[in-house]
């Protein structure tokens, strides 16, 4: 387990391309959070728990069809081996799958609050069914497409939910403030679920594409309730969906209503 902070998460990956992780974990959020002790990535070779030979990981499926399929005993071994090492550690089980529930913002909070979770990424086509049903605890999809493996699901796992894991954007953390977010490390976050607002930076003047005069004023309050008024409109305009479930104030109400009469009705 990783010697850490309060609140820390322990990602042990099972793949048969544990290379493709290498420069992964050397870059950006990841290669923060395992630097500060935030997180652990382990990663496992699969074909280290298979027992014969040509350490075998896949078949022929039954009943006939294309294609390949993760036999079921050697993920059994990988995982019970993992769990085996620390008994007492809560652990969820996660099958990365096309067909699981998307990885959505919440998602990733609620995975961010685990102490251990074991990433198993399928190929070909597809794991055996009995992993689902009697090894796995979760079923994650990271979008309504199909991959060519569970890999990349795993990379954007841990990479969404480290960025949630107090200290690994340090003290200014924006995670609060991102588009979707409900909550971030104190409680509930700025944004609150909707998207977030536009950002600029230097030049005040791209081509005559000027910054938004009221960004260069200094006047805060003025500047909040610019950002909350564009956020608003941007999630009207691109996501209406998301305001369903928002938790919005009374000045976001107003801010709202004066927007639905100012423009037409968006064009999705
Ligand atoms: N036959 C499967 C199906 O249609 O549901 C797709 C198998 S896919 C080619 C091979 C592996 O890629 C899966 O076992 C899974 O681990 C991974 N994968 C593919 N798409 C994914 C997605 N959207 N989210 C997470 N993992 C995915």
């Amino acid at each position: 387990m990783p010697a850490c902070g309060p609140r820390s998460v322990l990602f042990d990956v099972i793949t048969i391309f544990p290379e493709f992780f290498t420069s992964i974990l050397e870059h950006g959020v990841l290669k923060r959070g395992r630097a500060g002790e935030q997180i652990e990535i382990r990663i496992h070779d699969l074909r280290e728990a298979t027992d014969d030979r040509h350490h075998t990981v896949d078949d022929r499926p039954f009943g006939g069809g294309p294609g390949m399929v993760f036999k079921p005993e050697p993920v059994f071994r990988a995982v019970e081996r993992l769990k085996e090492a620390a008994p007492n550690e809560p652990c969820r089980v996660v099958l990365l799958t096309p067909q699981g529930r998307l990885l959505t913002q919440a998602v990733a909070e609620e995975l961010s609050r685990e102490k251990r979770l074991v990433l198993i990424c399928g190929r070909y086509e597809g794991v055996d069914e009995r992993v689902a049903e009697h090894l796995a605890t979760d079923e994650i999809s990271i979008g309504d497409y199909v991959l060519a493996g569970g890999e990349l699901g795993a990379a954007v796992l841990m990479e969404t939910v480290t960025r949630l894991i107090p200290g690994v954007l340090g003290n200014d953390s924006s995670a609060g403030q991102d588009s979707f977010a409900a909550f971030d490390n104190l409680g509930a976050s700025e944004t609150q679920g909707i998207l977030d607002c536009p950002h600029y930076t230097r030049p005040a003047d791209l081509r005559g594409w000027k910054v938004p005069e009221v960004l260069l004023s200094g006047n805060h309050e003025e500047i909040r309730r610019w950002r909350r008024r564009q956020a608003l409109e941007k999630t009207w305009r691109k996501r209406p969906d998301l305001l369903e479930c928002a938790s919005l104030s009374e000045e976001d109400r107003e801010m709202l209503e004066e927007i639905r009469h100012a423009a037409p009705e968006p064009q999705l």
